[in-house]
Formats: structure tokens, C-alpha cells, sequence
């Protein structure tokens, strides 16, 4: 049974409810539904599962979709929305858009390989071992993408228009300023997608809303800040110690905004002389066209990044010996790499992708180090290495842990406690409602205590499929 079309201005909760993925927010007014964002969920088998189960909602009953950035978790269900009948707009802003053009077929790329593997070793729960979604069915998805202003109103009708901001936490992420317009009354509901960090490179700071009758607030960090220590000395601490040792430096990180600014860092540190100019392999085929597109987007640059690219002395994203590996072959062969070197690869949770393949080759010796950067959600691979595990599984097999595991937070693209709480501080007046999602449960309950001490706001921890009326 689907759920219904509310004749009411109202909201449902279709994923990023107590969890940090999966990220999916149906919006209806005046019969008419729009879906904020369009995330698969990640992490455990039971998180998984959700992406194989029918949606609660007729996705032929959804109007259009508007997405907040490019993350898989914001909109890697897309291909399965329009396989199931969707039939588009999508809306984003141009970044976003590009972006999309390559996570989508790689994802499917992946669900595809992770299915063929699962037939080899007759280990799925499908039988025939079936991809959540095809190449070709994210192919088609992205037809339906229709490119929206930067930062202008626009209007998607008569009941919808929004208005999106930075929110400084990828390329072409943004919070969306949503008005809803019902029997001549307007409602404002803020959607911060992923707030970013302040003072980090290469992208602007994120915005912050001024105001919200109803207000969707990410609290991925909402129990704890990023600690202070410069990203630049932890960095160099790590790689210079490892590669003494004669060990290598192995990075699991998303393609799209670590592995730029992990670059960025690398680089610098090298025309400091602060580290050794060792090899550096960005083992990711789609690598360099993501690079290639946080230079395109000048939009996005702040102002310290653009007077670094109009002083035009070096390419800011690239170290001096970098190695971008697109085929598989290519990728196999550093694992004959034995003297020290820098691998970065995704995924960035040790969920799939081809870090699996290296941290099989590399965690078992001492000598290598492996750097978390950015959030492990439970049920991860990088949440076991984060927690001290002595074993990780990998391709159903036990791998010892021997390499040393850093956890450097500061290289996180989610504000902290503090910084979500500074860009909810720019809001004047108290939301109707502030709905706390993008969290797992410790990180939202403590957040909703700091929100209540600070701003005395009314809030919400929204369930799985949950539905609150907009229009009181
Ligand atoms: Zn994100």
C-alpha cells in the first residue's frame, strides 16, 4: 500500500531518519509532491536492505526531485526512482548536475561488480544475484536532470519555489530555502543537506539561513567537534613517520571533495618541504575528471583559492608526483609498489570499492599506516578500524590489522558540533519546528540538547517514514 497524496502541506521522512544515509524528504502541497533529495542508503546489511524494499511513496505520484549535492547517499537511489516509474524533473545546479553524471554510472558500475562477484562466489541473497540498478538505468536517469541557478529563486511551481545557498561542504553543495505557497499563505522550510566546515580550502564557507518556519538540520557531528590540531602537521606527522619506517600512507576517500583537498594538502606540504615528494596513486578511474571540475566551478572557489589559480604558478589539486589510475590492471599493479608511497582510493567508509583491494594487500604490515578522513558510519569498514578492530573483513576473509590506523577528523567535510551550531545561530527568529535527521541517535539526541540550551527552539527526531503537517 503507498501512501497516500496529502491534500495538506506536509512532510515525510523517507530515509536519513536516525541514520546518516538514505537521505530522502517528501514535501506535498496542494496535491502535488516533491522529493528533497534521493539517497541510497549505505552501511549495514539491514541499512542496505532498505534499498531493495518498495518505496512507501509511488514514485509515478512524485512531481519532481530536487537534490541539496551530489553525494550517493543525497541521490544514488535516483536510477532505481526512475526505473520504478519517476518520470523526472531532477532538478540541481550545474555542479551538481556534472557531478552526478559521474557517481550515478558508478555506482551502478559497482552494485554491477558487487552482484557479478556475489554470482562467482554464490554468496548474495538474490538468486540470481541481481545489481540494485544498472549503468544503464543510471543513464537514464540522468535525462531527467534539469540545471538550476546557483544561488537564484527559482520557481518550480505554483506551489514550489526555492532558493539554494552554499553550504560549503562539496562542489555544488547547497541548503535549500524551500517556500511552499497554500491558499495564498507561504511557508519557508530550510533543508541544510550537508553543512561543510568554515576556513577550509578551496570552496567558499557554507551560508547561513536567516530564517525558517520549519528547519531540516544534518547533525552527522552533533556530539562532537573536529579537534583543532592543523590538519597540515597531523598530515605531515603521519607521512613522514610511515614512510621512515618504509611503510605507505593508504587513504580511503571519496573521490568527490577529500581527495581534492587531501591534494591540495599534500601539495603544499611538498612545496614546504615539509614532506618527502613520495609517489602518490589516486586510484579511482573518475579522479581526474572530478579534479577537472572543481577547477571549472569557479562559482565555488573562495577567495584564497581564486587568487591561487589566477596567480597561475601550479596546478593547486595535483602533487608533484601523482599517478591516476583508471583501469583495474593499472590498480593491481601497485600493489608491486614496495617502497613508500601515498594510495588514495574510495570508497571512503570501506564500504566497496577498490581501497577494499588495497587495505587486503597492506593492512596485515606494520610499517603502513591507513588514514580515516572523513565520517565511518556504523556498519562500515572504517567505523571497525576506527574502533580498534584486530581484524577487518574483507571478500569474506578475516585481514589482520597490524598497519597503524590515524583517524585525522579535521579533514571532515561535515561542520562539527560548534560549526552547525554557528550556522544555525544566523536564523532570527525560533522555527516552528526543527527536525534533527542525517544523525545517527547519540549524535542527534545530544545535538537536540545543545539546540534547546542555546536557542530554546522546539525539536524533533523524526522516525523512518514519519509524516508532520506544514501547514499548523
Ligand atoms: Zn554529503
Amino acid at each position: 500500500m503507498y501512501i497516500r497524496i496529502s491534500p495538506m502541506a506536509k512532510i515525510t521522512f523517507l530515509g536519513a531518519a536516525r541514520t546518516v544515509t538514505g537521505s530522502k524528504y517528501l514535501v506535498e502541497a496542494g496535491g502535488k509532491r516533491l522529493l528533497v533529495d534521493c539517497g541510497l542508503f549505505e552501511g549495514s546489511k539491514e541499512l542496505k536492505q532498505r534499498n531493495w524494499e518498495k518505496l512507501p511513496v509511488d514514485p509515478r505520484t512524485i512531481d519532481w526531485v530536487l537534490l541539496t549535492h551530489a553525494h550517493i547517499d543525497h541521490t544514488g537511489y535516483l536510477p532505481r526512482l526512475v526505473r520504478d516509474g519517476f518520470r523526472g524533473p531532477i532538478y540541481s545546479n550545474a555542479a551538481t548536475h556534472e557531478l552526478c553524471a559521474l557517481l550515478l554510472p558508478d555506482s551502478a558500475h559497482l552494485q554491477e561488480e558487487d552482484s557479478q562477484y556475489a554470482a562467482k562466489k554464490g554468496y548474495s541473497a538474490h538468486r540470481p544475484p541481481l545489481p540494485l540498478y544498472t549503468v544503464a538505468a543510471a543513464q537514464r536517469a540522468l535525462e531527467e536532470f534539469r540545471v538550476i541557478p546557483r544561488a537564484d529563486k527559482f520557481a518550480i511551481s505554483p506551489q514550489f519555489s526555492v532558493r539554494p545557498h552554499d553550504a560549503g561542504h562539496i562542489l555544488g553543495s547547497s541548503w535549500l530555502e524551500l517556500t511552499i505557497t497554500e491558499n495564498g499563505r507561504q511557508t519557508l522550510v530550510v533543508f541544510s543537506g550537508d553543512v561543510g566546515r568554515y576556513e577550509q580550502p578551496i570552496l567558499k564557507d557554507p551560508e547561513p539561513p536567516k530564517d525558517a518556519d520549519f528547519l531540516l538540520c544534518e547533525s552527522t557531528y552533533g556530539d562532537r567537534d573536529h579537534p583543532t590540531v592543523s590538519v597540515e602537521d597531523e598530515l605531515a606527522d603521519v607521512v613522514n613517520r610511515t614512510a621512515k619506517r618504509g611503510g605507505s600512507v593508504i587513504i580511503p576517500a571519496f573521490t568527490v571533495g577529500r581527495t581534492q583537498t587531501l591534494m591540495y594538502y599534500l601539495r603544499r606540504l611538498e612545496e614546504q618541504q615539509r614532506i618527502p615528494h613520495l609517489p602518490v596513486y589516486v586510484d579511482s578511474p573518475m579522479a581526474i575528471n572530478v579534479t577537472a571540475l572543481y577547477m571549472s566551478h569557479h562559482e565555488d572557489h573562495d577567495t584564497e583559492f581564486s587568487a591561487l589559480e589566477s596567480a597561475g604558478s601550479h596546478d593547486p589539486l595535483n602533487c608533484h608526483e601523482v599517478h591516476m589510475t583508471r583501469t583495474v590492471e593499472e590498480s593491481k599493479k601497485i600493489n608491486e609498489v614496495v617502497t613508500p608511497c601515498i594510495i588514495i582510493s574510495a570508497s571512503g567508509m570501506i564500504t566497496g570499492g577498490r581501497i577494499k583491494h588495497h587495505l587486503a594487500r597492506r593492512l596485515p604490515d606494520s610499517r603502513n599506516a591507513v588514514l580515516l578522513v572523513g565520517y565511518q558510519a556504523e556498519g562500515s569498514g572504517g567505523r571497525l578500524l576506527q574502533e580498534g578492530a584486530k581484524y577487518l573483513p574483507l571478500f569474506h576473509e578475516q585481514v589482520p590489522v597490524r598497519a597503524e590506523i590515524v583517524d585525522v577528523g579535521q579533514l571532515s567535510a561535515h561542520a562539527g558540533k560548534s560549526e552547525l551550531l554557528r550556522w544555525l545561530s544566523g536564523v532570527q527568529v525560533k522555527p516552528r519546528q526543527t527536525f534533527l535527521v542525517h544523525g545517527e541517535p547519540p549524535a542527534l539526541d545530544s545535538f537536540r540538547t545543545a539546540i534547546t540550551a542555546q536557542f530554546h527552539w522546539p525539536v524533533t527526531i523524526p522516525d523512518y517514514q514519519q509524516s508532520f503537517d506544514l501547514s499548523v
